[in-house]
């Protein structure tokens, strides 16, 4: 066996600052340590999303082709769109030995712990309530009932809190980093991972009679 890579999924509610973690994460750990998984949906892009950077965006037909293909590791419906990993990409990048996160909700999050029982998962909450609210406010213009909206969501998706491995909240934002790349360094300290890494040292190391 190679060195195979590790599955980290990381879901948190929108307004958690998951993105920003993630990338901030990447950076400080090395992208040939550890790459995010592009999902492919249905949702049109926002402003300045590119398409095969954020993600891949497709069209409902190419989803539902893909489906019927089993192309997805996972995926689901998220709030009135489809949202899917695609199983070849992931499969590549775990092969090459790079540790793989996954940027899904809580139903993505429930297949692939399914799939692989040593995939980590990591829950980013917001430090509080009226933290969240300030977040998801964004600039201002929105109405009360779009912004009611989004709380719901958020509260919904935060319902599933208890499912993860780890919790990280994120107030401090430096110290949330952290918290994040020391969970993706000791996943890859893990024994097994290690014993296959280091077999002719182990080997070595505990020959018997010499
Ligand atoms: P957004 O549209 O704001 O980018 O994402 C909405 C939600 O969909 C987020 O909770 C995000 O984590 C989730 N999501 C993004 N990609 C995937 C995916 O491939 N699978 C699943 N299950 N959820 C995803």
């Amino acid at each position: 066996m190679t060195d195979r890579g590790s599955l980290i999924i990381v879901s948190a509610p929108s307004g958690a600052g998951k993105s920003s973690l993630i990338a901030a994460m990447i950076k400080a750990r090395g992208q040939h340590k550890v790459q995010v998984s592009i999902s492919h949906t249905t949702r049109a892009p926002r402003p300045g999303e590119e398409d095969g950077k954020h993600y891949h965006f497709v069209s409902q037909q190419e989803f539902m082709k893909m489906i019927d293909d089993h192309a997805f590791f996972e995926w689901a419906g998220v709030f009135g769109n489809f949202y899917g990993t695609s199983r070849h990409a992931v499969e590549a990048q775990l092969n090459q030995g790079v540790d793989v996160m996954f940027d899904i909700d809580w139903q993505g999050a429930q297949q692939i712990r399914k799939h692989d029982a040593d995939a980590i998962s990591v829950f980013i909450l917001p430090p509080s309530r009226a933290e969240l609210e300030q977040r998801l406010r964004k600039r201002g213009t929105d109405s009360e009932d779009i912004i009611a909206g989004r709380m719901a969501k958020a509260v919904a998706e935060m319902s599933h809190v208890h499912e993860y491995d780890y919790v990280i909240v994120n107030d401090d934002f430096d110290q949330a980093v952290e918290d994040l790349t020391s969970i993706v360094v000791s996943s890859r300290l893990r024994h097994a991972g290690q014993s296959e890494r280091h077999k002719a040292m182990l080997n070595e190391l505990l020959a018997e009679g010499s």
